[in-house]
């Protein structure tokens, strides 16, 4: 059984993995470095909310067994069951790109782009997940045991970790210094990640043209951003390869970024935050604008094919 990555450059990924107990460990031994220690675990928590989207699309390692203790371990900083990102993002959004039926569209009840529909985002988009997780469930328990036993587990192992750790807060700290040392190593920083991915996703596709060959994606290009969140700003190229693995994503969005608006190639994510939520409200000529076509307005004579879904994780897991 190896335990080598498949991807070079899933070392670093392994890195941050392994750091993520760690930060917890220290916050739990040294409550009085909470404040130094807490934003490193809201950072990794994210962190292993990208790492799970990567690891569905593009498993680390070879062995299927390894995979499986590896996003049982994501799961837990995630904050959600790893699983879950299989109906609703590989077999759903990837398949039709914030058009009707996808579960995550950012057009919900509106296709304005302000801070109230950008926060509020993340409970939309759950709610309307939740009914593909549960077909989901239903299907592998119907007809596939194996898989049905792995979302078992990673429920377990999820809701056992975040409750057990809790619990091991109170017996260290007691139960009202216990509470806010798990809040802030564990707690919170996981519910931040569900949060701030959904938040990604609204902001990687509102006001884009998802009926055009380059146009249905956002992009932010800033090279920290990508170091921090392992290429995650280079939407375009990931979803016209979606079997790429991340550590690729550059040299694909290279390719392409001469035919993708210029618009949706922004280089600071922080940039776009103020320009669009602080700024544009007083000054509306600086906010995003729809671009090509609307999600809502398919365009006469049907739908042109989408972007490739060709889909390693999804193919795997679909096993059903
Ligand atoms: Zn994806």
């Amino acid at each position: 059984m190896s335990l080598r990555p498949r991807f070079s450059a899933d070392y670093r990924t392994i890195a941050w993995v392994l750091t993520m107990p760690l930060v917890v460990a220290a916050a739990y031994a040294r409550p009085d470095l909470l404040p130094w220690l807490s934003p490193v675990s809201f950072y990794l928590a994210l962190a292993a909310g990208v790492i799970a989207h990567n690891h569905n699309h593009c498993p680390t390692f070879a062995n299927k067994r390894v995979n499986g203790v590896f996003a049982n371990t994501l799961s837990v900083f995630y904050g959600y069951p790893t699983f879950a990102w299989i109906p609703t993002h590989n077999l759903n959004h990837h398949k039709l790109v914030n058009r009707e039926g996808d579960a995550t569209i950012t057009w919900r009840y509106t296709n304005r782009n302000d801070a109230l529909v950008a926060t509020t985002y993340f409970f939309v988009s759950s709610y309307w997940q939740s009914d593909p997780i549960k077909a989901y469930l239903r299907k592998a328990r119907a007809s596939n045991p194996r898989l049905f036993r792995q979302i078992v587990t990673q429920y377990v192992v999820w809701a056992g970790s975040q409750f057990g750790m809790l619990g091991v807060a109170w017996a260290l700290h007691g139960a009202r210094r216990g509470t806010v040392v798990w809040l802030f190593s564990m707690g919170l920083p996981a519910f931040f990640s569900l949060w701030t991915i959904m938040l990604f996703n609204y902001f990687q596709h509102v006001h884009c043209d998802p009926w055009s060959a380059h146009d249905h994606s956002r992009n932010f290009t800033s090279k920290l951003t990508n170091f921090l969140l392992f290429n995650n700003g280079l939407h375009t190229a990931h979803h016209e390869s979606a079997g790429a693995h991340w550590s690729t994503l550059p040299a694909l969005h290279a390719k392409l970024e001469r035919d993708i608006s210029p618009s949706l190639n922004l280089r600071s994510f922080w940039g776009y935050v103020v320009r669009q939520y602080l700024l544009a409200p007083l000054f509306p000529s600086l906010g995003t604008r729809q671009i090509g076509r609307a999600p809502f307005d398919p365009p006469p004579g049907g739908a042109p094919p989408l972007a490739d879904v060709d889909d390693h994780g999804a193919i795997e897991a679909l096993a059903l």
